[in-house]
């Protein structure tokens, strides 16, 4: 008996998702629904999780709330278009460091949304293959910084074995702990508010049992010692981490 297309293009589908443990999450805003579905479509045959929105605001909104491994940008969006959409999300802790592949009508138009945006990692023009935009995707997924050890003044973080040590020495911070420090370690300078250094640290990972982040922030002050007092707290907005400017 022939091996039926839907067997194939779920043992096709099963070997992605093999290959990447954790499917790559990406959002796509755009608002031709012809072009959501065929986009849709074949980022799922490819093992990538896929999430649509069909507006400016709303894909801001989804950005900010997921934070994906990658956003396609269509430019011309109803509400706000894909380049304020682009200096939103750069401009935002939460969505600065994620790939933006913009989606141009025109070619003449890519000159344009590079001069406007400058943050956007890479551009196609339509109509384009789904062969070239997942060559694409991969190619920008690759280049996404992968996460180093992390060193200011006396403390060092290491993101890989979710160690924190103090001169040398190991220093025990809880999980939660060991997020909030390294959200603010990874932007030193950067003042964020309680809510985006949450936003920053956990996600939207639901089971952190205290949200309360002032309690957390003195407990690793207490843990760093008063010598490494590379938390600062910035009145009227929240905390930064020391960046040897003062
Ligand atoms: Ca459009």
């Amino acid at each position: 008996m022939p091996i039926q297309l839907d067997t194939l293009l779920a043992e096709e589908k099963s070997d992605h998702l093999l290959m990447q443990n954790t499917p790559h999450h990406i959002v796509c805003i755009e608002d031709e629904e012809d072009i959501q579905e065929i986009i849709a479509f074949n980022l799922e045959r490819a093992g990538y999780q896929v999430s649509l929105a069909g507006d400016g605001v709303q894909g801001l909104a989804l950005a900010k709330a997921s934070q994906p491994d990658l956003i396609l940008l269509d430019v011309m969006l109803p509400r706000l278009n894909g380049m304020q959409v682009c200096q939103k999300l750069r401009a935002n802790a939460a969505t600065q460091d994620i790939p933006i592949i913009m989606l141009s009508a025109r070619s003449e138009e890519v000159d344009i949304v590079k001069g406007l945006t400058g943050g956007a990692d890479d551009y196609i023009t339509k109509p384009f293959s789904q062969a070239e935009l997942i060559a694409r995707i991969q190619a920008a997924l690759r280049r996404k910084p992968k996460s180093i050890a992390l060193t200011v003044k006396q403390v060092s973080l290491d993101p890989e074995d979710f160690t924190c040590k103090v001169d040398g020495r190991l220093i025990k911070l809880t999980s939660t702990e060991f997020k909030l420090l390294m959200a603010l370690m990874q932007k030193p300078g950067r003042a964020f508010s309680r809510e985006q250094l949450i936003q920053a640290a956990l996600g939207d990972q639901t089971d952190v049992v205290d949200r309360n982040v002032d309690v957390h922030i003195r407990a690793i002050r207490k843990a760093l010692g008063s010598d490494n007092a590379i938390i600062e707290t910035v009145r009227g907005v929240g905390y930064r981490c020391y960046n040897g400017d003062r």
